[in-house]
């Protein structure tokens, strides 16, 4: 299992908190706890791997919580609740939820839960491909490669360029791409991608006016058009 994994739990039971804490930390995992959504909000600037959400919290809750993480990010979501009602949980699925369990609930059955989603979760590709090799994207090694030529990516097209071609065909908002690539940035600057988009373009498009890769969705963003090689 990957050790370093950073899970975000928020729960405002301090009891519940504490335990599932410490089996966090005995599996070696990185632990950030949040006692509202207020304070997950603040959390999830650090890029967590996972989080365990409460749906009964003061304040703003678990709920809205959980559709303001979709709105930016496909980071599991495993819910908390002591509801049982299924109109409950079907709810809580709808808004993007990955799974959840039900209180009371062992430690270690939630432990296997945020396992199953971390394996489901773990970046399937580090090395893609596409249309016939022309372009080459290695995530772990930054790389980016045209016609077996390396190109120079400033890191925000190339956070871009991944978030865009990890998602082929799905059609991403600027303000999407903005918390994709700088993080959980509630302010954004939406205007700045258009910009990246268009310096991105010079580099990996033919013509750049007649893309083949990055297609823009006018009034709504953009979308990776590029075919994905066979493995
Ligand atoms: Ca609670």
């Amino acid at each position: 299992m990957s050790g370093k994994s950073t899970i975000l739990v928020v729960e405002d039971e301090r009891k519940i908190s504490d335990i599932v804490k410490l089996y966090l930390e005995r599996e070696g995992f990185r632990p950030l706890m949040a006692g509202s959504a207020e304070e997950a909000l603040r959390h999830l600037k650090q890029n967590p791997d996972l989080v365990v959400l409460d749906l009964m919290l003061p304040g703003l809750q678990g709920e809205d919580l959980c559709a303001m993480i979709r709105q930016n990010s496909d980071i599991p979501v495993i819910m908390l609740t002591a509801k049982t009602g299924e109109d409950d949980i079907i709810k809580g699925l709808s808004l993007g939820a990955d799974d959840y369990v039900t209180k009371p609930f062992s430690p270690g059955e939630l432990l296997a839960r945020i396992k199953a989603q971390l394996r489901r979760h773990k970046r399937p590709y580090t090395r893609m491909s596409f249309n016939r090799g022309a372009l080459v994207i290695d995530v772990l090694k930054r790389e980016v490669i045209r016609d077996g030529e390396p190109l120079t990516l400033t890191p925000s097209e190339f956070g871009i360029l991944v978030s865009l071609s990890e998602r082929p065909g799905r059609v991403l908002s600027r303000l999407q791409l903005v918390n994709m690539v700088q993080g959980y940035d509630f302010e954004g600057y939406e205007r700045t991608i258009d910009a990246h988009v268009k310096n991105l373009r010079q580099k990996i498009e033919d013509d750049p006016k007649n893309p083949i890769f990055i297609k823009t969705i006018y009034g709504v963003g953009y979308k990776f058009i590029g075919v994905k090689d066979e493995e």
